[in-house]
């Protein structure tokens, strides 16, 4: 069974959310609080993969919600609601951990497109970690497990996200090679992505955060001007 937690305040938007994710199939959790969604969360009486969050709550905001689950879940998919003049929003949610984000206002299609989206990636990635590739991949101090789907820099693994992951999988199966904006996108967020480019630099940012001495002078993440980037051991 798939399942997802729904957090958002306007009950209309909320009812409107629920009915379309069932019908595609999914055990919907609801909660109109971020304190209720934790809880919730917490409690379910099985694994929740994915989150859709509404920013704007009562009480504690969506992006904390975010910021809370992802950390105790490096594996959940997490959507994240936004009002369209909120640009900071999605930038502020990537750099907490979600995944992607939908703009208010939504049609069910492109709801439940991205949804699913995340939901096959999420699941793509159990899938590969239950099959037993026992695979590394080397590059420089990096080390690339394809099993665990984890990284580690000089010996110390580092805390990545599933997207985070997929990207630096693709990077290493790609060294020195220039890759665009574009390909990290159909390669990573799959063809059908209906959102747009910024959310490839969004996670590069974190990414250089995470990996780079200095993310301001990248060594290792390098943007190649006018293509999009390339991985440099
Ligand atoms: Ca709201």
């Amino acid at each position: 069974m798939k399942r997802i937690l729904v957090c958002e305040d306007e009950a209309s938007i909320r009812a409107f959310v629920v009915i379309n994710l069932k019908r595609a199939g999914y055990d919907v959790v609801e909660a109109d609080t971020g304190e209720q969604a934790l809880k919730l969360y917490q409690q379910a009486d099985g694994p929740v993969d994915l989150a859709l969050l509404d920013i704007m709550l009562p009480g504690i905001d969506g992006l904390e919600v975010c910021r809370r689950l992802r950390e105790s879940s490096p594996g959940i998919g997490i959507i994240l609601l936004t009002a369209r003049t909120r640009e900071e929003d999605k930038v502020g949610g990537l750099m907490m951990g979600a995944d992607d984000y939908i703009t208010k206002p939504f049609s069910p299609a492109e709801l439940v497109a991205r949804v699913e989206a995340l939901y096959r990636r999420i699941a793509s990635a159990r899938t590969e970690q239950g099959a037993g590739y026992l695979e590394e991949i080397v590059s420089g101090e990096f080390v690339l497990n394809l099993r665990t789907r984890t990284l580690k820099k000089a010996g110390q693994p580092l805390d990545l996200t599933q997207v985070e992951y997929q990207i630096m999988e693709y990077f290493f199966s790609q060294a020195d090679m220039p890759l665009t904006r574009t390909d990290i996108l159909r390669r990573v967020w799959g063809g059908e992505y209906y959102g747009d480019e910024k959310i490839v630099d969004v996670n590069i940012r974190r990414l250089r955060m995470k990996i780079e001495e200095n993310p301001s002078d990248p060594q290792h993440i390098l943007t190649v001007w006018g293509r999009g980037y390339k991985w440099s051991a």
